[in-house]
């Protein structure tokens, strides 16, 4: 079971719970797969946006609500819908 399964399973029992959180799922299974990269692999997603600097990963906004999406804080802009970042990267990035 990969670490996108697995959170996808812990959040369908959550929803269950609160079906009302339904909207935030797809947030919440980022930032799961996000914590369990940084572990294993390290920052991800990185920052396309900015070219210089010191490479840093980007975060979900909002953290807890619906249509999330990944964001660089230090540009200040939203890079992709969260779920479309794959092609966003133009890379093998995506973890599907
Ligand atoms: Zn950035």
């Amino acid at each position: 079971m990969s670490m996108v399964e697995e959170s996808v399973v812990q959040r369908r029992w959550w929803v269950e719970q609160w079906p009302e959180g339904v909207a935030y799922v797809a947030g919440l299974v980022a930032q799961d797969v996000q914590d369990a990269l940084l572990e294993t692999y390290g920052r991800w997603p990185l920052c396309p946006v900015c070219g210089d600097g010191d490479p840093h990963a980007l975060e979900v906004e909002p953290e807890l609500g619906p249509d999330p999406h990944w964001v660089c804080h230090k540009a200040g802009v939203s890079v992709a819908p969260v779920g479309a970042l794959g092609p966003a990267l133009g890379s093998g990035a995506s973890s599907s």
